[in-house]
């Protein structure tokens, strides 16, 4: 009876979970409409009031449509949880990826995006390989970037850096030179919708990016911590087993 339970209970969570990508996954149509017919809009006026109302909603449904995509990030990741596609990789090369993305975002900040990949010397240079899902890691590294050029000051450096921990490890490292995050929040970063209070009405978000960055850390059993002090940027770290 027991387990029969357990079993009910879980199809009914997996059930909500899929309802949850599917409305977002819904969702994203009309909101693409509604964006294209409110540019259209903006054109055709030249009434400043309603150039303003219309820059106003525009501003509003970017945000909507971030979040959007946020909650079926998440809501695919809680879904999917046994289907991870695992391979070895190279993780200098998925790194670069992710930089070579964001390069253009950094730019309009006039941010530097410097990638710094340590030789391997305790296997005479060889490249560094690990196991894991590649499109879901970039993922990972695109949030934290994108982070990092976000919260950071206009020509200001993001540093990226692969590095040997131990014979069995290596770490990632994305430093920023931003806000810093205050301790008092440190412990809330990672949950879902958390935005803190000093950016929230100043830098738009949607509070689920370090949410999905933690529930792939834990998929692919890795750890992820931070380090910041206040006014002086923020360091986000991450230790994952090299492949033998
Ligand atoms: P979002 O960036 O959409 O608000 P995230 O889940 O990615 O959501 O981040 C949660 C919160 O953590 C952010 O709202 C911000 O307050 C803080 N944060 C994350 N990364 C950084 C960073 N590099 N520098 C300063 N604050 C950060």
């Amino acid at each position: 009876t027991l387990n029969a339970m357990i079993e009910r209970i879980d199809r009914a969570f997996k059930t909500q979970q899929q309802f949850v990508a599917d409305a977002s996954h819904e969702i994203r149509t009309p909101l693409t409409i509604i964006q294209a017919e409110l540019e259209l809009a903006l054109k055709k006026t030249n009434s400043p009031g309603i150039k303003e109302s219309i820059q106003v909603s525009l501003q509003e449904l970017e945000h909507l449509t971030k979040l959007t995509a946020g909650l079926l990030t998440l809501a695919r990741l809680d879904a999917s949880e046994e289907s991870l596609d695992f391979k070895a990789l190279r993780i200098d090369e998925v790194m670069m990826e992710a930089v070579q993305s964001l390069k253009s975002l950094a730019l309009t900040k006039n941010i530097h995006l410097e990638l710094n990949v340590e030789e391997n010397e305790s296997d005479d240079g060889l490249p560094v390989e690990v196991l894991g899902d590649r499109e879901k890691i970039k993922l990972m590294l695109i949030n934290l970037i994108e982070n990092a050029i976000k919260y950071s000051p206009e020509n200001s450096l993001v540093r990226i850096q692969l590095s040997q921990l131990s014979q069995q490890q290596v770490k990632i490292l994305i430093t920023d030179e931003g806000p810093g995050i205050p301790s008092i929040i440190q412990p809330h970063i990672f949950d879902r919708f958390y935005r803190a209070p000093t950016i929230r009405n100043k830098i738009p978000g949607s509070g689920l990016g370090l949410a999905s960055v933690q529930k792939l850390i834990k998929m692919h059993k890795w750890t992820i911590s931070m380090d910041s002090n206040p006014g002086q940027g923020s360091v986000f770290k991450i230790i994952l087993p090299k492949l033998d």
